[in-house]
């Protein structure tokens, strides 16, 4: 597989550009001392399901999380920033959609981390999974990674190709294409 056109492709961005989840078990940490949970903990979106956190402490991490207000950066995931700047330096533009409800903090995070002119980087926040097959079908994208599986099942329905970006969260069965990590993901893109 290495035939994806880059401009047919979209990225979502937490957990699969952005470890979100790394922040995530950082604040759980620094603001409500909760210690010994690690990445591989969580096995389902639901945090609440597979955490031995109160939901309330979950939704205030959350929270600061998405205002992006904790003292701790949110890192880039390994590979992330250097495929998608090849990309970017091969002439396509990057699309980022994110169910978060609002794009412009993450926006200016991706701007900031990826070394390409601002305007080459497109984000759309939906605020909801749902929405996304919308928005990826109206942008003519065919292709998106994401690392949550009920969306990769949704957007398949909707004819979009869903990319399996491997986490502890999705490891259910599924059909879809999977990678491992940004260099597995870059080798199934047409390169120019
Ligand atoms: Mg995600």
């Amino acid at each position: 597989m290495s035939g994806i056109q880059p401009d047919s492709i979209a990225f979502d961005i937490d957990g699969v550009v952005a470890d979100t989840m790394s922040l995530f078990l950082e604040i759980a940490r620094d603001r409500f001392r909760i210690t010994g949970i690690s990445k591989e903990d969580i096995t389902t979106y639901m945090l609440a399901e597979c955490l031995p956190i109160p939901e309330t402490v979950i939704d205030a991490i959350v929270e600061e999380l998405l205002d992006m207000s904790h003292w701790a950066p949110l890192k880039p995931i390994q590979g992330s920033v250097a495929v998608l700047s090849r990309m970017a330096e091969a002439g396509a533009g990057l699309t980022f959609v994110t169910a978060r409800p609002d794009g412009r903090l993450i926006g200016e995070w991706l701007r900031a981390h990826i070394p390409v002119a601002p305007e080459r980087i497109k984000v759309f926040a939906t605020g909801s999974f749902s929405a996304k097959t919308e928005v990826l079908l109206s942008a003519g994208k065919s292709w998106f990674v994401e690392d949550r599986l009920e969306t990769c099942f949704a957007l398949n329905e909707a004819g979009i190709r869903p990319i399996v970006f491997r986490q502890p969260w999705n490891r259910s069965p599924h059909p879809f294409l999977e990678v491992g990590s940004w260099e597995e993901l870059s080798e199934c893109v047409k390169r120019p």
